[in-house]
């Protein structure tokens, strides 16, 4: 077990920055996701903490120790990719045992470590068969094994689900996650899946092109998106944005936007006169007919549980989560409320949370 510590480390490819002053610390037995889009550089740092890529500037540190310069093999971690890389001529159990042979372990401490590990991961009738015999879950699990009976003090995962169709991720997301309440190993799981993130994480780390962005539980970066980019990152059903200027209006604070007057609440701290961009949840929006928002309707989507409406407005597109037996036409008028306290505002010119 082991705290990682990041202190201002930076990355370059040659002539090329890609990383600059990130700085956080993962506490011992924290699983973090490392959340972002394609090319924000969160394989990059996870190669740097395995020590399979150098680091440019700063100090990396694994339980106090720096190291930087450590050899991978000496840094007590265990990586688990996204391909799996699973040796193909091997059966289940030579892969599981394959690194302590090679660390000349003892063979009977070998079997019980690799009968430990496949009975924990439900492999026990598939140590005998190769790879190619088995479905993606379990080279997945076979993956999970070979880290595990390594006995790293961090895991290290590399989106080691987006091979899978969406149910075995659903599963295998839940699998991982109750593997870590078990084994409670400190974890960085690195995806682009924001579902991931929120379901798994203790902590989530939102990057953005070679920076942190947000550092947060589920809860805070849902909550209280630090900025516009991680609001409109984090929700599966994509928040709405309406561009505004800030006003007070009968003595509360409200947003002007195309599409209606949106109060706030009275401790905003948005200016009179601020160009703003408020966000919307579509689950934080009402169909209401006192409501301030008018939109017309253009479809209604039904999820089986609930449903999504999605209507046209001043402001374009707009879209709010609704009861199934909500019906209307085309081109019907709405209109929506939303509570204060689900009001995000974001200053027009830096994105930042207000
Ligand atoms: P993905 O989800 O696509 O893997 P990522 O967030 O993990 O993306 P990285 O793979 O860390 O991103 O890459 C970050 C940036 O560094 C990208 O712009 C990428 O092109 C660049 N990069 C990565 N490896 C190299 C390399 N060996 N040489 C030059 N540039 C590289």
């Amino acid at each position: 077990m082991a705290t990682v510590e990041y202190q201002r480390i930076g990355k370059s490819f040659g002539a090329f920055t890609i990383m600059r002053d990130v700085s956080f610390k993962i506490e011992d037995h924290e699983f973090v996701v490392l959340l972002g889009p394609s090319g924000c550089g969160k394989t990059t740092l996870l190669r740097m903490t395995a020590g399979l890529e150098t680091v440019s500037e700063g100090d990396l540190l694994i339980d106090g120790k720096r190291v930087n310069d450590m050899h991978p093999r000496d840094r007590s971690i265990a990586m688990v990719f996204q391909n799996y890389a699973l040796y193909p001529t091997m059966k289940v159990y030579d892969n599981i045992a394959f690194s302590l042979e090679v660390a000349k372990v003892p063979a009977a401490e070998i079997r019980k470590k690799v009968e430990w590990a496949a009975a924990t991961l439900n492999l026990t009738d598939y140590l005998g068969r190769y790879p190619k015999e088995l479905s993606g879950g379990q080279r997945q699990r076979v993956a999970m094994g070979r880290a595990m009976v390594r006995e790293a003090a961090v895991f290290l995962f590399d989106e080691p689900l987006s091979n899978l169709d969406a149910k075995l991720r659903a599963h295998m997301r839940t699998e991982i996650r109750q593997l870590h309440n078990r084994l409670r190993t400190t974890t960085i799981y690195v995806t682009h899946d924001q579902i991931e993130a929120m379901t798994m994480a203790d902590k989530i780390v939102v990057m953005r092109a070679g920076k942190i962005e947000q550092i947060g539980s589920p809860d805070d970066v849902y909550d209280r998106p630090a900025s516009k980019y991680v609001a409109d990152f984090i929700g599966s059903s994509a928040i709405n944005f309406l561009p505004g200027t800030v006003v007070v209006a009968d003595g509360i604070p409200a947003v002007d936007t195309a599409t209606g007057r949106v109060p706030l609440d009275k401790s905003t701290a948005a200016k009179p006169g601020q160009s703003v961009v408020i966000g919307l949840r579509p689950t934080d929006i009402q169909v209401d007919s006192a409501g301030p928002l008018a939109a017309k309707s253009v479809l209604v989507e039904r999820l089986g549980h609930d449903a999504q409406l999605f209507c046209d407005g001043p402001d374009g597109r707009f879209v709010a989560v609704v009861d199934k037996a909500v019906r209307l036409s085309p081109g019907t008028d709405v209109r929506f409320s939303v509570p204060t306290s689900k009001v995000h505002v974001f200053d027009a010119a830096t994105e930042a949370r207000i």
